[in-house]
């Protein structure tokens, strides 16, 4: 989201007022920097053994599509040498047939792939990717393992078929087999066996329909899973829905029912089928669930209410609220999105870094999509002000305020969140 693009005809005046030429000069300046950082750091022809969205690599705007590229295919590289059977083999590999997610599993990485080689022009890669989307992961949401959190489970299939149903309304016209295959080493193996995979498919077997349907089907899947869970924890009076992961009622964005439901949100067809439970389940996470000191509960089991970040606590309940009162146009929505962003302003500056999912970038995206509901000022100062604690992580942690993250250069735990955030803003 670029808040820009997204405000011009609205609100120039109260966003041009803060984001100011000089600004944007310096956010442009502070993107150029971190993005040469990053590349420095993990060039994309270094071998990185993490690939996927979460802890791998980093991809740009359409101006960076090249970069992208570069890290798309270093990172199909490293995600196929380690499921060598996956680009393949009509099943998936058991000890990831059950994982779907789009943060954690190879489903993010080729929805990613899909959309980056869609645009620069490569469809034999980008249509074998949403094959791959379509067959192999469509059936590792339905088997009984399966969970239904964002990371790991049928949300993130959810997402990932949203974020590239585009794409797969316009497969037809755009799939053709490449005259004269003959790309080098690593992807020259790959494109040789998706060519002969593409080789046999009817196209109609990528149509809108077909899509909408396993669409419908995983947001069946995630309902009946939530509902069964409730009954089956003596829940159902609280909540008609609630969802476990590693046998914890999560409540969060990452892992948690703040998280699915605001994927579930993003299907309106759906969502008027179930309004009643999913409404039901909204207002028990979002009224419920919070704690004396103003916080979200991370899980319903423990009840700790002492994190504020994507994946815990109040982040993830203002995106939830935030989505909610899209959809149902409901004051005492937008009014819990104000008093979680509140919180968030108010405990958010974590000691973390910078990355998305535990870190000031994830937390700050809290301020924008509330500026860009109710366009007040605040929210954008607000934002301005989680900025300089990004554009300043490295004298914070030179200092010892921002800890070092595991993989400190990732989207989702280190810069490469940052550099997110910096481009959404400017
Ligand atoms: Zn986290």
């Amino acid at each position: 989201m670029s808040v820009q693009s997204e405000l011009d005809d609205r609100v120039p005046e109260v966003y041009n007022k803060i984001i100011t030429a000089e600004y944007k000069a310096l956010l442009q300046k502070a993107l150029l920097r971190e993005c040469t950082r990053i590349l420095q750091e993990i060039p994309p022809e270094r071998e990185y053994p993490y690939w996927d969205v979460y802890v791998g690599f980093m991809i740009g705007p359409k101006t960076a599509l090249k970069i992208a590229e570069e890290y798309i295919d270093s990172a199909l590289a490293s995600c196929h040498a380690t499921h060598p059977s996956l680009p393949i083999d009509p099943s998936l590999p058991a000890h990831i047939e059950n994982k779907c997610g789009f943060l954690r599993t190879a489903v993010g990485l080729y929805a990613i792939v899909a959309h980056v080689k869609h645009h620069v022009g490569d469809y034999e890669t980008s249509n074998h990717s949403l094959h791959l989307l379509q067959t192999h992961f469509a059936r590792s949401a339905f088997t009984p393992r399966t969970q239904s959190e964002l990371l790991y489970g049928r949300a993130g299939l959810l997402y990932a078929l949203k974020y590239t149903a585009p794409l797969f309304s316009s497969f037809s016209d755009n799939f053709k087999l490449p005259s004269n295959p003959v790309p080098s080493a690593e992807s020259s193996h790959h494109s040789h066996r998706i060519l002969r995979n593409n080789d046999k498919r009817p196209t109609t077997e990528y149509s809108s329909d077909k899509i909408n349907q396993i669409i419908s089907s995983i947001f069946d899947a995630i309902i009946e899973n939530g509902s069964r869970t409730a009954s089956d924890s003596g829940l159902s009076a609280k909540t008609p829905l609630i969802w476990k992961w590693h046998e914890t009622f999560y409540l969060g964005a990452a892992h948690g029912a703040a998280g699915i439901l605001t994927v579930l949100l993003s299907f309106p067809d759906k969502v008027c089928e179930y309004r009643d439970i999913i409404k039901r389940a909204i207002d028990f996470v979002l009224f419920e669930t919070r704690g004396e000191n103003g916080n979200w509960m991370s899980s319903l089991d423990r009840g700790k209410t002492d994190l504020v970040q994507f994946c815990h606590g109040a982040p993830g309940i203002a995106f939830l609220a935030c989505r909610a009162y899209e959809v149902f146009k409901e004051a005492r929505y937008l009014e819990i999105a104000a008093e979680a962003a509140m919180f968030v302003h108010d405990y958010g500056i974590l000691r973390k870094g910078v990355g998305l999912c535990h870190g000031v970038s994830g937390n700050a995206y809290v301020f924008l999509i509330l500026f860009k509901i109710t366009n007040e000022r605040k929210y954008l100062e607000w934002t301005v002000e989680f900025m300089d604690a990004c554009l300043q992580w490295e004298q914070l942690t030179k200092e010892g305020q921002f800890r070092v993250p595991d993989r400190p250069w990732s989207v989702w735990e280190g810069l490469g969140g940052a550099v997110w955030y910096v481009f959404s803003v400017w």
